[in-house]
């Protein structure tokens, strides 16, 4: 899937998506994982609520400030958004039963930016279970 991004650090629900990609694929058993192409993305899994997005965005912007001094702001000025994906994850891999995908009540799936705006890639693989 394909995702323009708005802001330079945001996450966006992509569960929905997900959840499609999952029910138009006839596996009824196996295991989906989502993974982003990108060093300064990330694929996370939690609650899609206001206060707690933004609460994940401050504890990110708290331990990795911009421009701290990092070595590689030295030749790409972005290396808070890389040592953010670090943190976070590329990839999440949920199971699938009956069809559908496991996600408890209050589980969304977010792809982290982390050094937006950009045209960014997610990468969604189903694999049956034999
Ligand atoms: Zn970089």
């Amino acid at each position: 899937m394909k995702i323009e991004t708005s802001r330079r650090v945001e996450l966006i629900d992509i569960t929905d998506v997900v959840k499609e990609a999952v029910e138009t694929s006839d596996i009824l058993n196996g295991i989906c994982v989502i993974s982003t192409t990108h060093t300064t993305t990330s694929i996370i899994v939690n609650e899609n609520e206001s206060g707690l997005r933004d609460d994940i965005l401050n504890l990110l912007e708290r331990l990795v400030p911009p421009s701290a001094g990092y070595q590689h702001d030295r030749i790409d000025d972005n290396a808070d958004s890389h040592l953010k994906a670090v943190l976070l994850g590329s990839s999440e891999a949920i199971p699938i039963i009956d069809g559908k995908l496991v996600l408890g009540t209050w589980q969304s799936i977010f792809f982290a930016e982390m050094d937006g705006p950009r045209h960014r890639k997610v990468n969604i693989m189903i694999i049956r279970q034999s």
